[in-house]
This record gives structure tokens, C-alpha cells and sequence, in this order.
């Protein structure tokens, strides 16, 4: 019997090995980590054999085939020791690929990702397709491809995931931009972080779609270098030959595969980098065949994704903002972009590699006060203080938001929208807003 070894056993480890399971493998979950009960009662279900605290190497290395988990580097001690004998090691999402026929719509994109991938949810269950969504949200496509009966797909795909993946193919794949991040990953060169996100494309055949954003300088140079059989489906903010999907006086239109047009008024998600989710949704959506009229209701309804630009009260006249999803620099760049107040900006965290230059202007054209969140706020204090605006430090959320509420004026707004991850004072982005939420709620 074939032995599949599995690396790490959270939600795609875990689901990963229940399918394995399921199709009458040999199967061993090891973590090095402690596993979450619920993972753990799902293994014992399936009378799943896992070890957590440790990876014991005699029952590592002797698998046919490794499921690695996204979260575990590539320069791992053990990952290397696989490497060296030559044992294949792939991703959830490409074993679980090997066992469906579902419709594959994934998206990749260094920012977006979630918001696109909910949308497009959105509008194909709205729509009455029998769709799962699955990647970085949801439950892993693994453990629905072992246990559900879908016709489509909608998957989030990190470059991490995309590292493991080998003969799986998107049926349509969305590619929102490429910004520099996770380069500690990458050896600190852009280009393997670039070619990873590009892996979204392997494999398609004209059968299938590649929808993208046409303005963004680093696909448009990587394009160059691939033979791209899919259908391609570039959009813009502006209407040009090159585009299929663009606003033109305010009209939100699409012109293929069905023409279709809306007021831009009437999109449910604001800000200039919403209106490329909703671009990239629409097409996406029209690609699958949904109607004009269920794309029309779909991109109306839809009610947003907690911690993006999500609304988080207002107190006496300020505005407080939660986009704690934002940990990098290009995402506080298009929050700040779509801020029309005076701002308080709320930076700082864990940096990965920033260049904070990239928002400069913005920040000298709409902040009217800075406070760093950090352990270490010095790279923060080098790239602003001259600038002129009241900055403030604080260690805690509860200064924080006091910090910000001082320096707010009735009619400004207080953006959390750190370019930073968050584990240095929180325990991961969604902590850090829902505690945003709670201090805003208890002003
Ligand atoms: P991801 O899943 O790729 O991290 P999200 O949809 O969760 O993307 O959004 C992450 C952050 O990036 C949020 O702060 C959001 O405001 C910002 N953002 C969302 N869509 C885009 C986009 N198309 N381009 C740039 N920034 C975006």
C-alpha cells in the first residue's frame, strides 16, 4: 500500500489526510507542533495515525509522497531530508485536485485574495450553483472533495500553496497583483515569490480563462515570458483595447464573454481596489456562465470581508476603520487611497521587508497623525518622523485607540492598516482587529 506521509495537521493537513484515508492510503500525520483537538478528533475519527510535538524521521521517511503543509518553509530540517531522497512533496490542494472534477476557479494575488475569492462565492451560490469555497477560507477543498459532491470550486491559493502544486489546473485562474511580501520566505528575491504566484497559470489549455489585472508592472513583464493557451481576460480601472473589463463614466462594464454593465454606484464594495475585486468577480462570474442578472444582484449584496475596510464604529464624529488585514505596505496603500477624511493611521507590527516609501505621499497628503503599534517601532520613527505629522507610540490596543481618539477631529477617520503582521504584540490579524473593535466599541 502506498504510504502518504502528511506535514503539519492543521485544516489542510488534517482534511488532506482524511481524503488520503478515504482513497485506501497508508496514511501518517506528523506535527511539530501541538494539534488542535479538533483536528485531533477528526483524525481519530478516521482512525488516522498522527504524532504531534515531534517529526519522528524512521516513519517520515519512508512515505511514497508528502502533503506539506503551506505554513512550513521549504528550508525546514526535515522538508530538506525529503528533499535530499527525492521524496515528492506536494500541497493539499494538489492531492485533493487528483480526486474531483469539480470546475476550478482559483485565485492568487499578494493582495485581494479573500475578498475576491468571497465574492465570487458570493455570486455563484446566489446564483444557485453547488460551489464550495476552499483554500486559505472555509474548510480545506480536501476534507469537501472527501466528503461533499461539488460542481465548482472557489479557492484561494497563497504562493505557499502554489510552491507544492505540480499538475493541478485552474479552470479559471485569477491573478489580482504581484507586490513584494513574504520575501523571508523567498530568499529575499522578488522573482521566486513572482514565479511562484505565476504557477496559478501551469497547466491551462485553451479550454480554460486566465482573468488578471492589466495594469499591474510585474505581470505584464511575466507574461512575456509564458506561451499562455487559456482565454485571456485582462481588466483595468480604464476603458483600452487590451482590456475586457474596466469603468468607463462611472459604468461598471464587461464586455466579454456577455457584455454586461452596472452603475459603479451600485457595487457593494468601495475603494478603488474593491473596484478590481469586483472586476475580476464579474468577469470570473460571466466565465462560469452565471447571468447578468445574478452577476448584478451578486456584486450588490455582497457584504464585505471582516477586517478589510471593514466599518468599525463611529464615536462623536470619528470614523474608525478596521483593515487589520492589511499587512503589507501595498495594502495600506490602497486603504489609505480610498480614505476622503482627514486620517489617523495606525501603523506598525511585525515588518516583513517594508518599504513604507510607497506610501509617502499618501501619508503626507491625508494623515493628520501617525501611532505606531510595535515592539520595535524604530523603522517606523525612520521613515516618518520628519514628515512633520503628531506621531504617538503605544504597546497595546487600548492605547492605541485612545492615542488615535485624541489626535481624531470630529468629521477624520482612524484606519488600522498596518502594513505589518501582528504577532509581535497580538496573536494573528484577526486578534489585532477584533481588539480594535472592542476598544472602538468601549470608547
Ligand atoms: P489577501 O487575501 O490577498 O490578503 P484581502 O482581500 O484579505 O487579500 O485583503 C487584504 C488587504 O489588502 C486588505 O487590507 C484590503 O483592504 C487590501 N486589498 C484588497 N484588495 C486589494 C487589491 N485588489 N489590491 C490591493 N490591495 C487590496
Amino acid at each position: 500500500m502506498k504510504r502518504i506521509v502528511v506535514l503539519g495537521a492543521a485544516e489542510s493537513g488534517a482534511g488532506a489526510a482524511v481524503l488520503a484515508k478515504k482513497k485506501g492510503f497508508d496514511v501518517f500525520v506528523s506535527d511539530m507542533s501541538a494539534i488542535k483537538d479538533r483536528y485531533k478528533n477528526l483524525l481519530n475519527e478516521h482512525e488516522i495515525v498522527w504524532e504531534e510535538g515531534k517529526h519522528t524521521e524512521s516513519l517520515i521517511l519512508n512515505a511514497d509522497e508528502v502533503i506539506k503543509s503551506p505554513g512550513i518553509p521549504e528550508n525546514a530540517p526535515m522538508i530538506m531530508k525529503l528533499k535530499e531522497r527525492n521524496i515528492p512533496i506536494i500541497s493539499e490542494i494538489e492531492f485533493a485536485g487528483r480526486y474531483t472534477n469539480a470546475k476550478m476557479i482559483c485565485i492568487t494575488g499578494s493582495n485581494g485574495k479573500t475578498t475576491t475569492t468571497s465574492l465570487i462565492y458570493h455570486i455563484l451560490k446566489n446564483a444557485g450553483y453547488n460551489v464550495g469555497l476552499a483554500g486559505n477560507i472555509g474548510s480545506s477543498l480536501a476534507l469537501q472533495v472527501a466528503e461533499q459532491n461539488f460542481d465548482y470550486y472557489v479557492i484561494e491559493l497563497s504562493s505557499f500553496q502554489l510552491d507544492n502544486m505540480y499538475d493541478f489546473k485552474a479552470d479559471i485562474a485569477v491573478l489580482m497583483n504581484i507586490t513584494p511580501d513574504h520575501l523571508d520566505r523567498y530568499d529575499f528575491k522578488m522573482q521566486n515569490y513572482v514565479d511562484s504566484k505565476m504557477r496559478i497559470i501551469q497547466n491551462q489549455t485553451e479550454n480554460d480563462a486566465f482573468v488578471f489585472w492589466n495594469d499591474d508592472p510585474i505581470v505584464a513583464e511575466e507574461l512575456k515570458k509564458y506561451n499562455i493557451k487559456a482565454k485571456l481576460c485582462p481588466f483595468s480601472e480604464f476603458k483600452s483595447d487590451s482590456v475586457i473589463g474596466y469603468v468607463e463614466r462611472d459604468e461598471y462594464i464587461i464586455e466579454q464573454p456577455t457584455p454586461f454593465n452596472m452603475e459603479q454606484e451600485e457595487l457593494a464594495l468601495r475603494g478603488k481596489h474593491n473596484l478590481y475585486n469586483s472586476l475580476a468577480a464579474g468577469i470570473t462570474a460571466d466565465l462560469a456562465g452565471v447571468s447578468n442578472e445574478q452577476i448584478r444582484e451578486g456584486l450588490k449584496t455582497f457584504e464585505g470581508v471582516e477586517h478589510r475596510l471593514e466599518k468599525a464604529g463611529r464615536v462623536r464624529g470619528v470614523e474608525f476603520i478596521n483593515d487589520s488585514k492589511a499587512t503589507n505596505v501595498n495594502a495600506c496603500w490602497y486603504a489609505l487611497d480610498s480614505m476622503r477624511t482627514p486620517t489617523v493611521l495606525i501603523l506598525g507590527g511585525k515588518d516583513k521587508g517594508n518599504d513604507y516609501s510607497e506610501i509617502f505621499d499618501l501619508v503626507k497628503e491625508k494623515c493628520i497623525g501617525l501611532v505606531f503599534m510595535g515592539v520595535d517601532n524604530t523603522k517606523l520613527h525612520a521613515a516618518f518622523d520628519n514628515f512633520g505629522i503628531p506621531i504617538a507610540d503605544v504597546k497595546s490596543m487600548k492605547d492605541c485607540v485612545d492615542e488615535c481618539f485624541k489626535m481624531a477631529k470630529p468629521g477624520s477617520t482612524v484606519l488600522l492598516s498596518p502594513c505589518c503582521a501582528s504577532f509581535d504584540l497580538f496573536k494573528n490579524m484577526e486578534d489585532r482587529g477584533e481588539q480594535f473593535k472592542e476598544c472602538v466599541k468601549n470608547l
